[in-house]
């Protein structure tokens, strides 16, 4: 069993998805067709926000998120020392510096108080991601956000459709981002992302980055990039937005039966299990003494695994220049060191989530 199948998902849609691009190559319409101005309205309204800014990656969507809430030069932003790279790369090619604060053992997401403990003259934006498809304590952090007048920008990558006190993942924050990653939880085919916004000013510079700096047709006011949503991944997107939360109903389903049947077994500490919607499982990350030598012996027994992420990022070669040291973040080194992901996808059946669990406890027998 992968560690990630596509196939539940994409299966079912292929033979509309196959029609409308017949149309859509009739049409020539690859860039800005209309798919994309109706994709965006709908994924709009799935967040709660009155905007959305398609774009050519979730890297790109938090980026411009970033230099459209008006980043400059130099500026602190703070984010989690446990998430996907793309975090930072968005905020030092937005050409801010990225300040990291450890994560929280309640939902792994950044610690509101170790946030507040690295805010500096120099803070422009608060950066939260919410990590595994949990949404971050977005209360707490809005309220930290307007004590000290700083920018909210949430990383929504992993987290389409989650909710936490009656607030909605990316609708919290003067932006939030998305990818649609094909492994996202609303994964296009190919690369795709979206910012989602109530702020008409910054849409209007998120549009204007993802081509050229256009605001029309060969006039450039600022630099931009050819960063758009395609069409055709617009048109992915189209089929598949209405099926997203009964896909999240499915992850939350197989996250509930593996903590059922996993809890007491060998060293495993279960994710946290939020009660209500807050999470929608994009990950289901247990943490074992040592994570290669269970993920080898569930490989043997082609069952696929993954380590989000074996290295945190303050520790990469990439990230040295700024100057962090193991030791200066131990929540999220700690997880780094000892997370694994197992096979989580919308559609994964009860056999084969059994079939997880017993080789889980078979390894810890001895097996
Ligand atoms: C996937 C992801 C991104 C980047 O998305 P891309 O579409 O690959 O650029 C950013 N942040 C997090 C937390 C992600 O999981």
């Amino acid at each position: 069993m992968p560690f990630l199948d596509l196939r539940p998902v994409n299966d079912g849609l292929k033979a509309q998805i196959l029609a409308d691009l017949s149309d859509l190559i009739d049409a020539n319409t690859f860039i800005n067709g209309t798919q994309v101005s109706e994709f965006e309205a709908s994924f709009a309204h799935y967040c709660g926000t009155h905007l959305c800014v398609g774009v050519a990656s979730g890297l790109d969507a938090i980026r411009f998120a970033l230099i459209s809430a008006g980043i400059e030069a130099e500026d602190e932003v703070i984010l989690p020392a446990n998430t996907f790279v793309a975090t930072l790369e968005a905020v030092t090619q937005a050409g801010g510096v990225p300040i990291l604060a450890d994560v929280s053992e309640e939902d792994y997401n950044i610690d509101v108080a170790a946030a507040e403990a690295a805010i500096t003259p120099r803070t422009r934006v608060l950066l939260p991601v919410h990590l595994y498809g949990h949404m971050a304590d977005m209360r707490a952090l809005a309220s930290l956000a307007a004590r000290h007048r700083l920018e909210l920008v949430e990383d929504a990558c992993q987290a389409h459709g989650a909710e936490r006190d009656g607030l909605r993942a990316g609708a919290v924050g003067r932006a939030g981002a998305f990818s649609f990653y094909p492994g996202k939880n609303l994964g296009a085919m190919g690369d795709a992302g979206a910012l989602v916004t109530d702020d008409e000013e910054l849409a209007s510079r998120a549009r204007a980055l993802r081509e050229h700096g256009q605001s029309a047709k060969y006039r450039h006011d600022v630099e931009g990039y050819t960063a758009r949503l395609d069409t055709i991944q617009a048109l992915v997107l189209l089929h598949k937005l209405p099926l997203l939360d009964s896909w999240n109903e499915e992850r939350r389903a197989a996250a509930q039966a593996y903590s059922e049947q996993l809890m007491g077994v060998g060293d495993l500490t279960l994710p946290p299990m939020p009660a209500d919607r807050a999470s929608v499982w994009h990950l289901y990350v247990v943490r074992t003494s040592d994570p290669d030598r269970l993920s080898a012996f569930l490989a043997e027994r082609r069952i696929g695994t993954g380590r989000h992420y074996p290295e945190p990022a303050h520790l990469a070669p990439a990230y040295s220049w700024l100057g962090y040291r193991r030791g200066a973040f131990p929540i999220a080194e700690e997880l780094c060191d000892h997370a694994l992901s197992l096979p989580m996808f919308a559609g994964i059946s009860e056999e084969q989530l059994q079939v997880v669990v017993e080789a889980i406890s078979d390894f810890f027998r001895g097996g």
